[in-house]
């Protein structure tokens, strides 16, 4: 299905820190259903913009908008959540003691005030969920484990499986390859392609070969502003970017 419109709307965006600027008139866009890749050397302000979007930072200036409707400078960070923003972060996250199937069965339930007894009877539509999750993040086999024993890459998995079932429209994902085998991150590729069109979906990622295997378009940020955009392709030939990561 085709949509229509920015999902994510950031214009003129500053924030400084101690009189540094960390973001500088920083402004982008994320169509509906696109899955974008942020790129950027270390300090280039990419995890402060992560931190803008969820209403964790206050920019100084600029505006920031979530659909038309949202303007999330008006927000704050846990009314933000509940609009549908999901943050994933780096290290992940997952309910160690409870199997695959548990921790999703409480994510699920976490948006409601509470949180289901464990041994109550999932309703059908509930149970079609999770087994729908199972699959996407190929964890059908391994649904009765204690998500404790699970490797590096499947809980990342899972905590990707975890935000899905709070059904956002747009996932902020921090460097999810990090620590991963070539093969893990042929798997996490997959999966991400695979929600775009559903969701929205913005990858933090320093793993070059990664983000060319998964983006369509890819923004560059440098000194807090967007220094280039276009494929991987078109950024990686634009010689500033060559500088910046070359130093040179
Ligand atoms: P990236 O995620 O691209 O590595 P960051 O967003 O973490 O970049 O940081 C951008 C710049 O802002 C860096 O120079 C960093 O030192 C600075 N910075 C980030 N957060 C703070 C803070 N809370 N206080 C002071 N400086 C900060």
């Amino acid at each position: 299905d085709v949509r229509h419109g920015p999902i994510l709307y950031l214009d003129e965006v500053s924030v400084s820190f101690d009189g540094f600027k960390a973001i500088d008139r920083l402004s982008l866009t994320i169509d509906d259903g696109e899955l974008r890749c942020i790129i950027g050397p270390n300090g280039a302000g990419k995890t402060t913009m992560m931190d803008i979007i969820t209403g964790k930072t206050r920019p100084d200036s600029g505006e920031v908008w979530f659909g038309t409707r949202h303007d999330l400078l008006r927000l704050d960070e846990p009314q933000i959540a509940t609009l549908g923003i999901g943050r994933k972060f780096q290290k992940p996250t997952v309910f160690e003691a409870l199997s695959v199937f548990e921790n999703l069965e409480l994510a699920g339930a976490s948006d409601k005030r509470l949180w289901p007894s464990l041994f109550a009877r999932l309703d059908a539509q509930a149970r079609e969920r999770i087994e729908e999750t199972l699959e996407l993040i190929q964890l059908t086999e391994q649904r009765d484990r204690a998500a404790g024993v699970l490797s590096h890459g499947q809980k990342q998995w899972l905590e990707i499986g975890m935000l899905l079932m709070q059904r956002p429209r747009l996932l902020l994902v921090d460097e999810p390859v990090a620590g991963m085998t070539e093969r893990e991150m042929a798997r996490t590729a997959e999966l991400l392609r695979g929600l775009a069109g559903r969701h929205s979906v913005v990858v933090v990622e320093h793993d070059m070969g990664f983000v060319r295997s998964i983006a369509n378009k890819v923004t560059v940020l440098h000194q807090g502003r967007v220094l280039a955009e276009g494929t991987m392709d078109q950024v990686s030939k634009d010689s500033r970017v060559a500088e910046v990561y070359l130093g040179a």
